[in-house]
């Protein structure tokens, strides 16, 4: 359920609006847009059938939210995206933000080599994986505690906040505690106590889609995540399963303006994964902007064809710089900005 507020609330009214539903002992979220101010309640509807919400003063109007997502439906947010800050740039504002660097990271000297190759070109995050979830058991499967350190410090040199997947409840703590946004990858992206357990901490949460996922399961995932009270989820379309073997997987381009339609969370694409060859990289970005991304996720390494995981997908700087130069163009066409 939605309460929207009428123009002009006053903070008392705000305050005694969502105490009267708190006490009725449900949850609220209150979102304040540009012109608009809408209280969200979460719990028990039923108990709120017994009071008449219309007569609170600075109740313009209440509505149900008829999705199986509830906090993650687009009705949920006074604006149409909600804003995700990572460092000092915002995911679901006006520009494309470009998170970029290697699959896995390797060692530190690679890492800090990539992060300023990145961010001389405009990157605004760097990736990279410490744990990694490998196909094989017998692949490498990342640093670890190692890699962390190595990110944490890399993230503290270059001001470049760091993004990196957390592929067990027990280890989301520690790497919250190294890195300023949490991955939740495709293999992952149903583990419910998983994305419980990352929807308690205070870290923005990039969740990328299964790899045989729906977008109503997907956004079900995102659902879990702020159940628990974490609101800054970045949903991240990175290519699902289908009969083609020619790309790595197929590049679901329809399902960025469906979720930016759904949702109010910002949608991100991975082109790399999607594809799995460098190659389609550019044109799926390009693609991934027309459409309406609110950012995209690359993977750039310093000699791709000695990467430990992922080399094939991945660019190395100078095709990443040229990468970001034709998109800068791409996205001015599309009244954005990279
Ligand atoms: C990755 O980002 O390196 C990764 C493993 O991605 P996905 O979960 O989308 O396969
Ligand atoms: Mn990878």
């Amino acid at each position: 359920m939605i309460i929207v507020a009428r123009k002009g609330l006053t903070a008392d009214e705000l305050d005694n609006i969502r105490e009267r539903v708190e006490a009725l002992g449900l949850r609220t979220h209150i979102s304040i847009g540009g012109t608009r101010t809408i209280i969200g309640c979460i719990g028990d509807e039923a108990r709120l059938g017994h009071v008449s919400l219309l007569s609170i003063p600075g109740v313009d109007s209440v509505h149900p939210v008829m999705r199986p997502y509830k906090l993650a439906a687009r009705d949920f947010a006074a604006d149409r995206t909600s804003c995700v800050q990572v460092g000092n740039r915002t995911f679901g504002g006006e520009a494309c933000l470009v998170a970029a660097g290697p699959c896995t990271v390797e060692s530190e000297r690679m890492m800090k080599a990539t992060a300023r190759a990145v961010a001389k070109q405009g990157a605004t995050v760097l990736r990279g994986g410490a744990f990694k979830p490998r196909t094989s058991p017998y692949s490498f499967d990342g640093l670890k505690e190692e890699g962390l350190r190595i990110l944490a410090r890399v993230q503290d040199e270059t001001g470049l906040p760091v993004v990196t997947e957390v592929l067990d409840p027990r280890d989301a703590a520690l790497v919250a505690g190294h890195a300023e946004v949490l991955q939740i990858g495709a293999r992952n992206m149903q583990n419910f106590s998983l994305l419980r357990e990352v929807g308690q901490l205070h870290r923005p949460v990039l969740l990328k889609r299964g790899l045989a996922a729906t977008l109503k399961e997907f956004l079900l995932a995102a659902e879990y995540v702020m159940s628990k009270g974490n609101m800054q989820v970045i949903l991240c379309e990175r290519g699902i399963r289908t009969f083609g073997a020619e790309t790595r997987n197929t590049f679901d381009l329809a399902a960025i303006p469906w979720l930016k339609s759904e949702t109010h969370l910002p949608v991100i694409a991975d082109p790399s994964h999607a594809a799995g060859r460098r190659d389609l990289v550019a044109p799926l970005s390009f693609a991934a902007v027309a459409a309406g991304a609110d950012g995209l996720i690359i993977e750039v390494h310093p000699d791709p064809g000695t990467a430990l995981s992922d080399g094939d997908q991945s660019l190395d700087f100078k095709g990443f710089a040229q990468l970001m130069r034709d998109l800068k163009a791409f996205a001015a066409a599309a009244g954005r900005t990279v």
